[in-house]
This record gives structure tokens, C-alpha cells and sequence, in this order.
């Protein structure tokens, strides 16, 4: 006991000693600061893995406990026993999968925090489609924010992005190269105002669909927008969930046959991709990818994840110690912070 209270008194003449020295603040950082834990959350082949909560974020295949950032399908699988996520999302899984969709959902609202074996979660609009959420995940003092896909741009179709503080960014890089710039999507998708002939309009059926109508009724008044039947379901699940669209009907034969000019069939990419040698029709595909925007002939580069400056201002806001990257290249952002951020590679 006696040598304990010595050792207490030495430590506060230590501690007085130095505590009007610049090493104070870093002495007291080392005593008072958790570390954030390099290991909190791993990529495994089922995908992210936080051993400390126990969970999956966007598991690749079916597991016990899913924390899912949104529906498309390279983050949403079937078949797991408990899946957490935000209302939309289960819906879109819903209509996906059916009675395979999850044993059991736990929905939350934004914001609104759960714990799974000590670990504080909570989820922030990540601007990506109706419902996509970024994962605040908080322990010993240390917060992790994984971003699944998110964008900064303006999207009326969905929530848009909210940006919290963490001390680790584990952030998609599917766009993370500087020399990645996406144009304003009004301005891409005016476009097809300077097209007469018919239009088929791929992409993606569940988020990019839902924008581009509502793109659409907004800039291309004067189109008719057809509706392939697949993508209707997800439209109505948006509409349902307060996103008004504009102005598109269902896909019919007839009109399209009868009038040569102003309307846009808006497709999913299976159907666009079997369309081929379709005649009468124009074909343009809408996608992010820049690579996919040449030999195409004509194409939208509209994308709904954050290129470059995105990332950069999303680092800004976030005020990170350190960047884990994710899908993508990493590579980029390493250079670009050099010794002023750790920037660790995940993939
Ligand atoms: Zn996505
Ligand atoms: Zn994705």
C-alpha cells in the first residue's frame, strides 16, 4: 500500500512537472486516448468483418448477423439470419429476394443508434439511392464510419448525404483516381433532348432508373418516358416511400411502334444488352464507368458514386486520423496524402 501511494505521489510529481511543458498534451493522450484498433474491421471472403461486434457489413454471403448499407445486389445478399439496415432497404430486398430476403429485419431510421456486443451503431444518408446509409460504428472511445457507395452530387430521389466525424474513413475508392470528374447529371442528361429518333435507355433497375426519370421529367419535358415492367416494382417502392418522380407510364408496345420520336424506353441492362440490333430505336447506356462511355454511341456518364474531389471533400468534412479504402484503387489517395494521413488498402 505504502509503496502504491509512493508511486502515486511520484507519478503526480511527474505529472506536475511536466504538465506546463509542451510534452503535457502528448502525455496526456497516451493515457487518457484509446487506440484505434487496426483490426476492428477485416475483409474476409464473406466480406467485412468487425470480430469485436461480431457482424458483417455487406456480407458476400449469408451470415448470422448483416449490417447493410443498401439493397444493390454486390451489397445485399439473401439468406441471412438478422439483417440491420434502413426501411428502403428492406423493402428493395424484399421485393428482391422474397421469403429469402432475411430471417428476421431490424430496421432503424437514421441516426437512431443500436448496439451489437458493445459496439454503438448508427446509420447516415449516404446519398447514394433512397435508403443507402453510411455505418457509424462506435467503440472504446473510437469512431469507425464505413461508407458502403455514397455521392455528394444533388439527387432528388433520395437522402441526401450527411456527413459525421470519425476517426477512421473506411471508404469506397471505385472512382478514387484524380483524373475521375463526373459531369453535373443536368447536364448529361439534356443530352437526349438533341436526340429525336426513339431512345432505349439502359441501366440499373433499383437507384439509377429512379433518378433518371426524374432527371428526365425535369430537363427532357418534352419526352415520353416508357417504363420497362422490371423496374416498375422499385419505382412504385420509391413513390410509396414520399419520392415523387414526375411524369413516365409503363412500358407499351404500341406507343413505341406508332410514334417513331420523343420517347425514351428506359431499360435494366439485361434487356439492353439483348436489344443489340435493335432498329428505330437509339440506344444510350447510363453509367459511371468511362470506359463504358466509348464505342457505345451514345451514353450518359451519370454516375452514383463520388468520383475524386468527392472523396477529397469527404476526407475534409469527416476529419479522419486515418482512411481504410475499399473496392477500387486505393493507390491514389496514398500518394496524394503521403505523410499527412495514414491511408491503409483494404482489397
Ligand atoms: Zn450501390
Ligand atoms: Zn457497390
Amino acid at each position: 500500500m505504502v509503496r502504491h501511494a509512493d508511486r502515486e505521489v511520484a507519478a503526480k510529481q511527474i505529472y506536475s512537472s511536466i504538465s506546463c511543458t509542451t510534452l503535457a498534451p502528448s502525455f496526456n493522450k497516451t493515457i487518457m486516448t484509446n487506440p484505434i484498433l487496426p483490426d476492428f474491421i477485416t475483409l474476409t471472403k464473406t466480406g467485412l468483418y468487425c470480430a469485436y461486434g461480431n457482424f458483417y457489413l455487406d456480407p458476400q454471403e449469408a451470415v448470422a448477423h448483416a449490417v447493410i448499407s443498401h439493397a444493390h445486389g454486390d451489397h445485399a445478399v439473401s439468406g441471412n439470419h438478422y439483417v440491420y439496415c434502413t426501411k428502403a432497404t428492406q423493402l428493395f430486398m424484399q421485393h428482391r429476394y422474397k421469403k429469402f430476403a432475411a430471417a428476421q429485419f431490424e430496421t432503424k431510421l437514421y441516426q437512431q443508434q443500436f448496439e451489437l456486443n458493445g459496439v454503438k451503431i448508427s446509420f447516415y444518408p449516404a446519398g447514394h439511392i433512397l435508403g443507402s446509409a453510411m455505418v457509424l460504428m462506435e467503440y472504446k472511445g473510437i469512431r469507425y464510419l464505413y461508407t458502403g457507395d455514397y455521392k455528394l452530387e444533388r439527387d432528388t430521389t433520395c437522402e441526401p448525404i450527411e456527413f459525421v466525424q470519425a476517426d477512421v474513413l473506411i471508404t469506397e475508392t471505385t472512382f478514387a483516381d484524380p483524373s475521375v470528374s463526373h459531369p453535373p447529371a443536368e447536364e448529361e442528361i439534356k443530352k437526349l433532348n438533341q436526340i429525336h429518333n426513339n431512345i432505349m435507355l439502359g441501366a440499373y433497375a433499383l437507384g439509377k432508373s429512379q433518378r433518371l426519370i426524374s432527371l428526365m421529367s425535369e430537363h427532357c419535358p418534352s419526352k415520353k418516358i416508357l417504363v420497362h415492367h422490371s423496374i416498375m416494382p422499385f419505382v412504385h417502392l420509391y413513390e410509396n416511400s414520399g419520392v415523387s418522380l414526375g411524369k413516365y407510364q409503363p412500358y407499351d408496345r404500341k406507343i413505341m411502334k406508332q410514334e417513331l420520336q420523343g420517347n425514351v424506353y428506359l431499360v435494366p441492362p439485361m434487356v439492353f444488352n439483348s436489344y443489340i440490333r435493335a432498329i428505330n430505336v437509339v440506344r444510350v447506356f447510363a453509367t459511371g464507368w468511362k470506359h463504358l462511355q466509348q464505342g457505345n454511341g451514345h451514353s450518359l456518364y451519370i454516375s452514383d458514386h463520388v468520383d475524386w474531389n468527392g472523396i477529397i471533400q469527404t476526407i475534409e468534412q469527416v476529419k479522419p486520423q486515418e482512411v481504410w479504402t475499399l473496392h477500387g484503387e486505393g493507390k491514389y489517395l496514398k500518394a496524394h496524402f503521403s505523410n499527412q494521413l495514414e491511408v491503409k488498402i483494404l482489397n
